[in-house]
């Protein structure tokens, strides 16, 4: 963390502030996991802090410490409004432009209060007063812990700021094992336990807790799977009926695109999940090695995120944006077969 940076927060985090937290849209575990623990420790730290989400988060996360406080802006409209217009400084984490919180994005352009952001995914808007941006982050968790370093709070780590870091920190680099994952990660993680995250534990309250219903999802989009060799590239759709048809719930699909991304020879990976609901086609894009999916994201499908891992959404339904997608194909065609 820049010096700048901690010169600034520090001034603002100076007296007893209102906080606001905020994450983005459809948050995953890094989001949940880095705002409810800066939230307990700006909390130890004298502040009032409220964690609000743009709209709920799984069931895999309902029992990170402190997730109950969560309030989001599509259940609870007017507390959210009012949380963020009454606050004197609103954290910003694991997104870098307000669109991503999707209708919130309204309250938050209208407010006086000063933004810190703390992120990781590439090209940041310029909103904030103080801005802790690092691209080559593990995670928004992982950036959370050495907030904390730097305003000397180490030892302040609870427990429930160790397992919401640590859940953050692993949903976002798939255990441990993504690139982005550096010594320094681990060391982090190693204090982490010490501080009393259970890890064993995380692992277990968070990936073996599948539902049957997920389990046949799964099976559905795994026999939608189609392969491009040609493109190097895999894919997998989800209509609207598979999801109904398996009792689709928030946060099911999560990881599913991976299945596609591990076959031997594909170095490009997407799902398609379709939302009648919203009349979207939803998108989450994963690469292996130099192919950019967020500049993918962002030229052709309203997303972003990071080189390896990105998302977007097309306005079509869901045959319609495949087909979209295979027309686009081509003009990667000798970027997808020089991939390192
Ligand atoms: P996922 O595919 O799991 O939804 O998202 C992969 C990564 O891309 C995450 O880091 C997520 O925050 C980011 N991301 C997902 N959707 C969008 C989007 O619409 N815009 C941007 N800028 N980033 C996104
Ligand atoms: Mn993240």
């Amino acid at each position: 963390m820049e010096k700048q940076t901690i010169e600034k927060v520090s001034h603002l985090l100076e007296t007893p502030k209102n906080i606001v937290i905020v994450g983005h849209k459809n948050p995953d575990g890094d989001a949940i996991g880095s705002c409810l623990a800066l939230s307990f420790f700006l909390r130890n730290r004298g502040h009032q802090t409220q964690v609000v989400m743009p709209n709920d988060f799984p069931d895999f996360l309902k029992w990170l410490p402190g997730c109950e406080s969560v309030i989001t802006y599509d259940r609870n409209t007017k507390r959210v409004r009012d949380s963020i217009r009454q606050a004197e400084l609103i954290f910003t984490l694991d997104f870098n432009a307000l669109h991503r919180t999707g209708d919130l994005s309204e309250v938050l352009e209208s407010v006086q209060a000063p933004f810190v952001m703390i992120d990781h995914h590439q090209q940041p808007d310029d909103y904030a007063v103080a801005t802790y941006s690092e691209v080559s982050m593990s995670s928004t968790a992982e950036m959370v812990y050495h907030f904390i370093d730097a305003f000397n709070g180490v030892a302040e780590i609870s427990s429930e700021i160790a397992t919401n870091i640590y859940t953050g920190i692993m949903t976002d680099t798939g255990s441990f094992r993504f690139p982005a994952t550096t010594a320094t990660t681990h060391r982090v993680i190693a204090q982490l336990i010490e501080a009393g995250a259970k890890n064993s534990d995380i692992h277990q309250r968070i990936y073996d807790t599948n539902s049957p219903e997920r389990m046949k999802l799964l099976g559905v989009a795994l026999n939608n799977l189609h392969i491009l060799p040609e493109y190097k590239t895999a894919y997998i759709s989800l209509s609207q009926e598979d999801l109904d048809n398996n009792n689709f719930k928030k946060g099911d699909t999560e990881g599913f695109v991976n299945y596609a991304l591990s076959i031997k020879g594909v170095d490009f990976a997407v799902i398609f999940i379709e939302s009648k609901q919203e009349g979207i086609t939803k998108i989450s894009f994963r690469s292996i090695g130099t192919f950019s999916v967020n500049e993918f994201a962002r030229n052709h499908f309203n997303g972003g995120g990071h080189t390896n891992a990105a998302g977007g959404r097309s306005d079509n339904p869901l045959e319609k944006a495949i087909n979209e997608f295979i027309s686009i194909l081509p003009n990667y065609k000798d970027a997808l077969n020089h991939v390192s």
